[in-house]
């Protein structure tokens, strides 16, 4: 099981706090965000950055050239401009494809019913498929969520699972988590401030 450390909206000084502690493996939520925390610090031996934030077309070629892997492929159109984007950059991120468990209109990733087509259109161009991630309605018990993502993720022979936030990471675990994103529960409660609101 890998800690995923969360450090959108987080200052160096936390950056710094958690690498001298050891930590390898970080997550992001926008690509250029993440080149102002990561660009600078891109020596630190093992270190795994991962975008979990949805990506635009037109950050692909930032994104393929920052991240080790982007858990956030969701589209047909974005494993086409991954594909083309990494032939160019020689330099090929691995991928999760994220399903929108709840068919939540408003959020992102694939259709739980077009799961399967999208990773088998992701392999056939080429691209490394490793696993799956969700992020469950906020308003729902999220076990019935995890076990959705492990069933299709077995169906379709991908072993990792990225699920589980701060506040929902020990269920994750017991469906069977591979990897969990915690920010808030590492490094405190993210400034709302910076995050535009919706009214
Ligand atoms: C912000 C974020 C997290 C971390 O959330 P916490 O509740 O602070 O742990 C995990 N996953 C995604 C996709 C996020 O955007």
């Amino acid at each position: 099981m890998i800690l995923t450390a969360v450090t959108k909206t987080q200052p160096d000084v936390a950056l710094e706090a958690a690498l001298a502690a050891g930590q390898r493996v970080f997550g992001e939520n926008r690509v250029q965000e993440a080149q102002g925390h990561w660009s600078g610090r891109r020596d630190a031996p093992g270190l795994e950055l991962r975008l979990i934030g949805p990506l635009q077309t037109n950050k692909v070629a930032d994104a393929v050239a920052l991240f080790e892997v982007i858990e956030t492929l969701d589209r047909p159109k974005l494993v086409e401009a991954l594909a083309t984007e990494g032939a160019k950059a020689g330099r090929a991120p691995r991928v999760l494809v994220q399903v929108n468990t709840g068919a939540e209109p408003q959020k992102a990733g694939v259709p739980p019913e077009e799961a399967d087509a999208l990773v088998a259109q992701a392999r056939a161009a080429g691209l490394t498929v490793e696993g799956l991630m969700c992020i469950p309605p906020a308003d729902e018990a999220p076990g019935i969520h995890f076990a959705l993502l492990r069933k299709i993720a077995r169906r379709n022979g991908l072993d990792v699972l990225s699920m589980g936030m701060s506040g929902d990471y020990e269920v994750a675990i017991r469906f069977g988590a591979t990897h969990v994103r915690i920010g808030s529960a590492l490094f405190g409660e993210r400034n709302r401030g910076e995050t535009p609101s919706v009214d």
